[in-house]
């Protein structure tokens, strides 16, 4: 008797078309709790294709706002631990913990790096999203690396680091049709430059 080759079960296959979240990155803005310091969804996207995320790695989320970034990489089977110094974003963190049901895997820590960093289970990758001259980044544990940029003071660190340790470093530009008058036009967000590592 010849045995039928082994199906590999998807956890979607008997689930009606278009429930459930989908798989990949970059969640519109709207599906987070929010104050309008949020990593923009193509951006996001970037970022976390960049962060690489693997089933139960840790993530060490710098600078964490609303918590996009980790909340991405947990619900693409990672861990996460959100950073953040004020008090109403660990609440949105926490409220989006909650909304996407990732009690256990991610967790919101009120703090500022580089001091919050002690003592924390070991990172497999570290993202920055702000703060990043405040965590001198010479002294993180070893992980992979991502840094995002928005003013000529961080880009010039990003810039730097690229020159000393290599990686890469990019440039992202996204611009959005929006209303303009009664026409739509291009309307540019600021661009962020991000530095990865490895
Ligand atoms: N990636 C986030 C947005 C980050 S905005 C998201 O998608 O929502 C940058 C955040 O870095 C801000 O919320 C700011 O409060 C925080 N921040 C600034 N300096 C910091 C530091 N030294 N340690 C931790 N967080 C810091």
């Amino acid at each position: 008797d010849i045995q039928a080759p082994v199906a590999v079960a998807l956890d979607g296959d008997h689930l009606p078309p278009g429930s459930g979240l989908p798989r990949g990155f970059g969640l519109p803005d709207d599906s987070f709790a929010h104050d309008g310091q949020i990593t923009k969804r193509a951006i996001r996207a970037v970022t976390l294709a960049a962060l690489a995320p693997r089933p139960g790695e840790m993530l060490w989320d710098i600078g964490g706002g609303s918590g996009s970034v980790s909340v991405e990489w947990c619900l693409n089977g990672g861990r996460a631990i959100c950073i953040e110094p004020r008090a109403d974003r660990i609440a949105n963190i926490r409220a989006n913990i909650a909304g996407f049901g990732l009690e256990g895997r991610m967790q919101a820590l009120h703090g500022t790096a580089p001091d919050a960093l002690a003592g924390l289970p070991v990172p497999d990758a570290i993202f920055i999203g702000g703060g990043a001259d405040a965590a001198p980044i010479a002294a993180l544990p070893a992980a992979r690396l991502v840094v995002n940029a928005v003013t000529l003071e961080t880009e010039t660190l990003l810039t730097r680091l690229h020159a000393e340790r290599g990686g890469r470093l990019i440039r992202l530009s996204v611009e959005e049709a929006a209303p303009l008058g009664r026409s739509r036009g291009w309307t540019p967000a600021r661009p962020v430059t991000q530095w990865s590592w490895p």
